[in-house]
């Protein structure tokens, strides 16, 4: 994974024992729903809504601040893409983007990821970052999203 600064940088050290440099890696699992040679997507282990996503690039960036802006263009493209699958599979009529710089904002995990929630009138969210998943339903779930971006690809 390359690491650069840039023009901005985080109030922390890049850790390259993170749990999503370990993804990454291939030395921690994930429920991944894309992958291309610049970002990954996959599900959140502890969705605070079913079809929560992640995408993260494949740069040793802490946060936002980190990311060089021709990596950032390569990650605002996937979370579009998936943003777009996660809508279909979910059947979300609203879909939010969020993204945490920072403790004090409520960041946990230090390698810069966008998650991507399906929102519904009156449906509330679960709280961030709580329950783990059951891993089937999860994988049910990476499997609907697989299903539309491979729709869409040939569609
Ligand atoms: P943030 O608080 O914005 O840093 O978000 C970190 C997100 O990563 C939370 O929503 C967690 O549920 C999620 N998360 C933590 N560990 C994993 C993991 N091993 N696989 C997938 N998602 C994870």
């Amino acid at each position: 994974m390359s690491r650069l600064l840039v023009g901005g940088s985080a109030d922390m050290a890049y850790d390259n024992n993170n749990i999503f440099a370990k993804i990454l890696r291939g030395e921690a699992p994930a429920f991944k729903v894309f992958e291309d040679d610049h970002t990954l997507a996959f599900m959140d282990v502890m969705p605070q809504i079913a079809g929560h996503t992640l995408v993260i690039p494949k740069f040793a960036a802490v946060d936002l601040h980190e990311l060089p802006v021709v990596s950032l263009a390569q990650t605002m493209a996937t979370v579009q893409r998936v943003s777009g699958a996660v809508k279909q599979a979910f059947s979300a009529p609203g879909i939010m983007i969020a993204q945490l710089n920072g403790p004090a904002a409520g960041q946990t995990v230090f390698h810069l990821h966008f998650h991507i929630m399906p929102r519904y009138e009156g449906l509330e969210m679960g709280m961030h970052a709580r329950e783990m998943a059951d891993f089937a339903v999860l994988n049910e779930h990476a499997e609907r999203i697989r299903e539309q971006l491979a729709q869409s690809a040939t569609g």
